[in-house]
């Protein structure tokens, strides 16, 4: 294939992969545009095969490595749970950093095979790309492993503080950016396997001091990186789809933690630096022995919410986690029929991604018409008999709102303490993801459900039915 018809259809996959995230970007669409996006890569890979012209041996290879690791990710994507999703990206992220610092270690070795070089004269601004994404890479290997072992508990997510650790990041910085600037003038071999291990040190720090609650964020920044290191490998091997679609990944992940960091009010930098999401006390420095709840039945619940004009549903992680999704549809079907007014308030950072809550209703069939982000829906709370709060916690959380030594203090939240009565399903009193006593569960018009969702909402449906 003639580089001119290569850079032809690699533009097409480019196209479709900037169609496939707009189509993303809407429940109704983002099985076309998950379509669009693996039509894009199918059009990319073959491309690749007919420009490179491998041997038979090599066809081979690639159609064996395509073959293993197709059957992997489609074996996992089908047994994942989606509140698992944040720590299934991060896995698949320090593959795609792990590739980074492969691929450039094959220019290394076999730079004639990539058209920059030969062995000890490899062209000037080829060193300087592979080594910035070897760089980018090895970072985002190890630091996506560290958040992987934090969103999976099999690390404590707590942060892990250590003394000066400022000064040792910066410290190290600066020592990878002299390590970079000496394997770009050398082409030194020790040179090269020392920005990697000093990126691999780097990666690790920098990522355990961040806390749980901030580590979606961090997921989908590293997301960033990985996509930032596959287009500067792109430069380096000139080839155009990989400079594209890293440069897509780049901007898309970027926008994204820029999104969750908006959502929770939290500045970009002050994540990075890590420490949110360790132990917190009770909201308002109350003492906890001294407050009571006000516990319901699911008939309660039923009673109150039949007997309403509007009702506003706000789903959080528990529901996810309950997957009571299914009834809660038809909890919302069984009351319009009763002729009460039914919506959904959803916030951005609702569940563990944004869309999180979107995608699970959509799966259920709620009407998009039903569902309402936060900024369009906050100011009806007043005007609702019922806040019915399924499995969320800190994206209600008043302490947000009104308590300035609050660590989650200036958090957009629902108001849902607004609505004459709050109905609030989750199994105990136990905090949110991000570790902070809600005082919403002693208020005077809360109402405690507690039990696992979607048992509570089969009981209510149940009690509706009656
Ligand atoms: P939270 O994590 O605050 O609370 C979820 C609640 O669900 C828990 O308090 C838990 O209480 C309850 N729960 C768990 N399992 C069940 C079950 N089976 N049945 C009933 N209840 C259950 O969730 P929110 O959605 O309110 O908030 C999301 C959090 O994630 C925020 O802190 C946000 O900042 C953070 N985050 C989200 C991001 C995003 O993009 N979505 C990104 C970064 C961070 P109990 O154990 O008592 O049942």
């Amino acid at each position: 294939m003639s580089e001119s018809a290569a850079a032809f259809f690699y533009l097409v996959s480019g196209v479709l992969f900037i169609l496939a995230l707009r189509g993303l970007s809407h429940p109704a669409t983002s099985r076309q545009g998950n379509l669009l996006g693996m039509v894009g890569m199918g059009i990319a890979i073959l491309t690749t095969l007919f420009l490179a012209g491998p041997s038979f041996g090599g066809l081979v290879l690639i159609i064996l490595g395509i073959a293993i690791g197709g059957t992997i990710g489609a074996v996992i994507a089908k047994r994942i749970a989606m509140t698992a999703m944040p720590q299934l990206v991060a896995a698949f992220h320090s593959l795609v950093g792990l590739a980074a610092v492969m691929v450039a270690a094959a220019a290394l070795y076999a730079p004639e095979s990539m058209g920059i070089g030969t062995v000890g004269a490899i062209h000037g601004e080829a060193l300087v790309e592979m080594s910035i994404g070897v760089a980018i890479g090895a970072i985002t290997f190890t630091g996506s492993v560290i958040a992987f072992l934090k969103l999976d508990g099999r690390m404590s997510g707590k942060p892990i503080m250590l003394p000066s650790r400022h000064a040792i990041n910066l410290a190290l910085a600066v020592l990878l950016v002299a390590l970079v600037i000496g394997f770009a003038a050398s082409e030194s071999h020790v040179l090269f396997w020392l920005v990697i291990l000093v990126s691999l040190a780097l990666g690790v720090l920098l990522i355990i001091p961040i806390g749980g609650a901030d580590m979606p964020v961090v997921v989908s920044m590293l997301n960033s990186y990985s996509g930032w290191a596959a287009a500067g490998i792109g430069f380096t091997l000139q080839n155009l789809a990989l400079i594209i679609t890293g440069a897509l990944v780049g901007s898309s992940g970027a926008i994204l933690s820029y999104i969750m960091c908006k959502g929770m009010n939290r500045s970009f930098i002050s994540v990075i630096l890590g420490g949110f999401g360790g132990d917190a006390g009770p909201a308002g420095g109350e003492d906890m022995d001294d407050r009571t709840v006000k516990q319901g039945s699911a008939e309660d619940a039923a009673y109150l919410m039949v007997n309403a004009n509007k009702v506003i549903i706000v789903p959080g992680y528990g529901m996810a986690v309950a997957q009571a999704q299914h009834p809660l549809r038809e909890m919302a079907d069984r009351l319009k029929e009763a002729g009460v007014e039914v919506k959904y308030a959803i916030h951005p950072v609702a569940g563990r991604m944004p869309g999180h809550m979107n995608v699970l209703l959509a799966e259920a069939n709620v009407p998009y018409d039903d569902v309402f982000e936060l900024e369009d829906i906050n100011s009806e709370f007043t005007q609702s008999d019922v806040a019915f709060v399924i499995g969320a916690n800190d994206v209600t959380n008043p302490a947000a709102r009104d308590d300035k030594s609050s660590p989650i203090y200036g958090m957009p939240i629902l108001n849902v303490d607004q609505a004459q009565t709050c109905l609030f399903v989750k199994r105990s009193l136990g905090s949110g993801y991000a570790g902070i006593d809600n005082t919403l569960f002693y208020k005077d018009n809360t109402m405690m459900l507690l039990a696992d969702a979607k048992k509570m909402v089969e009981d209510i449906v149940k009690a509706l039915d009656h």
